[in-house]
């Protein structure tokens, strides 16, 4: 299918091309068989010229364009996986990327004795292509003997391509690769989890199914665990575009952390950990948190800290939970920013979630904050109404692995680890909406009350943490917050301030009065 694409193509250029092709085509057929030392000097000329004047889609990483008349059928095909899956099978399996290391990254050297790893994919109503770019990509860019085997986990697709064809075509491959299949809907976590369990490989390699590796990336990333097998590391997940399948790299100045509604977000990478790194921006960041994707661990690291929670459904909330855990318990996680993998970002699930979306979102959000986050969860539960309604099942041996591992609390992990979280270490007082913070903010997620004008109204403005603006001073008695700046207090809206609370002079009327709930200073 994807030669038949490549030809078309080629024969609307030029016919020349065609045979420049074809010769290329057996001189990699022939390069394949043969034991790679033989001095291919004519096969980087051809490449270079190959690359100035023809090229099949996608090569090199760049954007698959449509033509118009093929948009309207593009557009019925989107729908599938929401991505475009007409780009997508119009790119070849193998196909070529950019290299988009650091300088630095590509001189790095590797002890020779790495550990070996299994690569688990799992996967439901995955497209063809996209797949099985994943896994070739996976075989052709990593050493041979550090790749033992990729498991496959299919989680109760419904497409029959996934069936027979596909284990007859991984069969084909240079690389041991097994199915399993889950009897019914599972999840990505309960897949996942089957999967680990088959694996053999001294380290577990996660991959989501529309994935593609690039030069160096297996190394770095199996180097870091050698060193300490309670590393838990991540590649930098390049972006490969849903709309074009254009591959750009992400940056090694962003981490991962999350709002109070448990959302994961990345942020940029602070100034503490460019200098613990010293600068150096090839060694691993320290990140808070994992987009859960894409991910290395020792196998019997996985086991000791408690693999997943699998009474997590579907999606969701697994990433933070495993990344809460890891810090929480004596592990670390970090992005290694020598090693690329691209995944396909899209703006839609494409699958249903049994029992609906926010449904399982939220149980496996409770689950995660009712086990590792104390009594920062309620900043999760202020934000979210209607969250605390919704049943979590039983955490029992959650808490009891807490236990059991020894865990700190979450204020520990707050303060070491992610200091310049959302969630204010230091509060006075949690209410309906806001908190009232150590810093002296009126603040909810990383918005804070922000007055600039006298007798004006009061906006939400991102958090700066320099007061000023932002820095209101509750006095307890008088029940009043004083706007430091200006010297005025906060007082209630009124019909004409459009319902917006305003600052004005201070008076001890009852609109200037404010009661904070649970005003104590929790460290
Ligand atoms: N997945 C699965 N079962 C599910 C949902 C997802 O096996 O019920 C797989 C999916 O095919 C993909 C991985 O889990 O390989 C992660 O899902 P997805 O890519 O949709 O998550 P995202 O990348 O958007 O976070
Ligand atoms: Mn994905």
């Amino acid at each position: 299918m994807r030669r038949f694409v490549y030809c078309k193509v080629v024969l609307t250029t030029s016919l020349v091309w065609v045979l420049v092709d074809v010769f290329l085509l057996l001189y990699f057929s022939e390069c394949n068989k043969c034991d790679n030392k033989k001095d291919h000097s004519l096969l980087p000329a051809l490449r270079a010229v190959m690359s100035r004047t023809h090229v099949a889609p996608g090569e090199m990483g760049k954007a698959v364009v449509i033509p118009k008349d093929e948009q309207e059928k593009m557009k019925e095909l989107f729908k599938i996986n929401q991505f475009n899956l007409m780009a997508s099978d119009m790119i070849a399996l193998n196909r070529s990327l950019p290299d988009v290391r650091l300088d630095g990254c590509k001189t790095k050297t590797y002890p020779d004795e790495l550990p070996n790893t299994s690569i688990v994919i799992v996967f439901h109503n995955e497209a063809w292509s996209t797949l099985l770019r994943t896994i070739h990509s996976a075989i052709n860019r990593s050493p041979r003997h550090l790749l033992l085997e990729i498991l496959l986990v299919d989680d109760a697709s419904e497409r029959d391509f996934l069936k027979k064809k596909l284990e007859h075509h991984v069969a084909t491959l240079e690389v041991p690769v097994r199915i399993l299949r889950m009897v019914q809907r599972s999840g990505l976590i309960r897949a996942r989890l089957r999967g680990a369990a088959a694996t053999r490989g001294q380290v577990i390699t996660f991959l989501d199914a529309h994935c593609e590796c690039t030069v160096g990336w297996l190394e770095p990333l199996l180097a870091r665990i050698k060193e300490d097998r309670r590393a838990v590391v991540c590649p930098i997940i390049d972006v490969i575009s849903d709309e074009t399948f254009e591959y750009m790299a992400g940056s090694d100045m962003t981490y991962g952390g999350f709002n109070w509604k448990l959302n994961f977000r990345w942020y940029p990478v602070p100034q503490r950990e460019m200098d613990r790194r010293k600068g150096d921006r090839t060694l691993p960041v320290r990140t808070p948190t994992m987009a859960g994707g894409l991910f290395s661990i020792d196998r019997t690291y996985f086991e000791e800290i408690g693999t997943y929670d699998s009474g997590m459904d579907i999606w969701g909330g697994e990433n933070l939970e495993m990344s809460f855990r890891i810090w929480q318990c004596g592990g670390s996680l970090e992005i290694v920013t020598c090693s690329h993998v691209g995944h396909v970002f899209r703006k839609a699930t494409p699958y249903s979630f049994p029992g609906g979306t926010g449904q399982v979102i939220n149980k496996n959000n409770r689950r995660l904050a009712e086990v590792w986050m104390d009594e920062f969860k309620d900043f999760f539960y202020i934000i979210s109404p209607g969250v605390v309604r919704v049943d979590y099942a039983d955490v029992s041996s959650r808490k009891a692995l807490r236990e059991s591992l020894k865990c700190k609390p979450f204020s520990w992990y707050l303060e070491n680890i992610y200091p310049d979280s959302q969630i204010p270490r230091r509060y006075y007082s949690l209410g309906e909406v806001f908190s009232y913070t150590a810093d002296k903010e009126i603040r909810t997620d990383d918005l804070c009350l922000d007055a600039s004008r006298l007798n004006g109204p009061v906006v939400m403005l991102k958090c700066h943490h320099m007061k000023g603006n932002q820095m209101f001073e509750y006095d307890a008695e008088r029940l009043t917050l004083l706007h430091v700046n200006s010297n005025q207090c906060l007082d209630m809206p009124s019909e004409e301030d459009k319902m917006v609370p305003t600052l004005r002079d201070c008076s001890g009327r009852r609109s200037q009065q404010w009661i904070l709930r649970n005003m104590t200073l929790s460290v």
